[in-house]
């Protein structure tokens, strides 16, 4: 797998986000919120917040392979260990003093003034922000979502954006500023810039060979995760679209010899992404697309309606929706990719985003007449995942796909 030129661009702006986080939790420069990966954070920059994504910490945690280590520490406080390991692994890390944003000259997170939740991924996100509340005395406030929604109904999208509303007045407080009503516009045209500019480079896998990975996915979302509302992160996706709109018409391989290509739902593997990398690489499978890489697409932001288009994106994930319009999702994608089988990562402790437990893949399988693998793993607890157990699962796999490429050959 040959690496991005625009991963040196991808460091920087990295590098340059954290920096200034650390900045502002030095010198107190400017405050700073936590914020969950699709909390409001457009709303959070208007008030000139610096934001921090927990759950990005705790995916450098995993992909570090420190998480084992450190869980045991939120365990012993009674967080239970088949809860979110995210939670676990972030909360162990702060209470034996270890972060990775060491490599990025931070000794600590940063401490947080105001910790901002949406319920519409899971209930975890909220009693990990209450620890962090509780140990520093300060405000939690967030959305309390509707969840397993079917078709998104207007009545839902109120009683979201009512409550973003209420949040303007006690993060004002903490901002020591009015919210600006231009500038809340702007950050969510930024962010759906960086949403357009996101879903364009991800498209460009529909190309054969694709360009680029799941897994290469995994590592350059980091902008659009954490720099929502912020104009260098579009700047960054226009430099890694560039690239891969080029390496598509040159039909530049991202796996050399692409035989394969597979659908990925659910969490990644943080500490094993390279191994599994290297993996279906073997098998010259290219994991084409996911949910998860696409899970920060927000085509529903309009600068015109910032409150109401931001509970809209905020529900219409599909993280948030029940089997049917996640079925629905899946088989575009399926489609949309031209994708030869789809991989459901069971994640131990996700249920939230494992799709594997109510007969998904069965349905889908069956419907698409696409061959599926479950795979059993975590985001962050790799006792819960067997290195020979997946390169088992995954040969049978291919295998399979080879058959019935040959069957369809001989067929016709
Ligand atoms: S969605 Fe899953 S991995 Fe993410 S914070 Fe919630 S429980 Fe943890």
């Amino acid at each position: 797998m040959t690496q991005l030129a625009s991963a040196a661009a991808l460091k920087s702006v990295m590098a340059n986000y954290f920096s200034a986080l650390g900045q502002a939790a030095r010198d107190r420069s400017a405050p700073v919120a936590w914020c969950t990966s699709v909390g409001p954070a457009e709303l959070l920059r208007a008030l000139g917040f610096q934001v921090f994504f927990p759950e990005n910490h705790a995916a450098m945690l995993g992909a570090s392979r420190r998480a084992n280590h450190v869980m045991p520490r939120a365990h012993a406080l009674g967080y239970s260990q088949d809860i979110c390991s995210y939670l676990t692994s972030d909360i162990g890390a702060f209470r034996a003093g270890e972060t990775p944003l060491a490599t990025y000259g931070l000794t600590e997170v940063p401490k947080a003034d105001v910790l901002v939740f949406n319920t519409n991924q899971c209930r975890d996100v909220r009693d990990w922000f209450e620890w962090y509340g509780r140990r520093w005395g300060v405000p939690v406030v967030g959305v309390r979502s509707p969840r397993y929604v079917d078709e998104v109904r207007e009545a839902d999208v109120d009683g979201v954006t009512v409550q973003l509303e209420a949040l303007v007045a006690p993060l004002e407080q903490v901002a020591g500023r009015r919210l600006d009503p231009t500038a809340l516009s702007e950050a969510v045209r930024l962010s759906r810039r960086l949403s357009d500019l996101w879903g364009a480079c991800l498209d460009t896998a529909t190309h054969r060979p694709a360009p680029l990975t799941f897994f290469d996915g995994t590592v350059h979302m980091g902008p659009a995760v954490v720099l929502r509302g912020a104009p260098e992160a579009c700047d960054y996706y226009e430099v890694l679209l560039e690239e891969l709109e080029s390496r598509a018409g040159a039909r530049h391989a991202a796996i050399p010899g692409e035989a394969f290509r597979v659908f990925w739902d659910g969490m990644p593997i943080w500490g094993r992404l390279r191994a599994l990398g290297s993996l279906f690489e073997e098998f010259h499978t290219a994991v084409v697309a996911s949910t998860y890489c696409n899970s920060w697409v927000f085509a529903a932001l309009d600068p015109a309606e910032p409150f109401r288009s931001m509970a809209r994106a905020s529900l219409e994930l599909f993280i948030v929706r029940s089997e049917e319009p996640k079925e629905r999702y899946l088989e575009r994608m399926a489609r949309f990719y031209q994708v030869d089988g789809l991989i459901f990562h069971d994640c131990r402790t996700c249920p939230n985003n494992s799709n594997t437990r109510y007969g998904m893949p069965q349905r889908l399988g069956d419907r698409l007449g696409l061959p599926t693998l479950v795979l059993d793993g975590d985001v962050n607890d790799l006792r819960c995942f067997s290195d020979e157990q997946a390169r088992t699962n995954v040969e049978g796999f291919v295998e399979l796909l080879a058959d019935r490429g040959a069957t369809a050959r001989g067929s016709r």
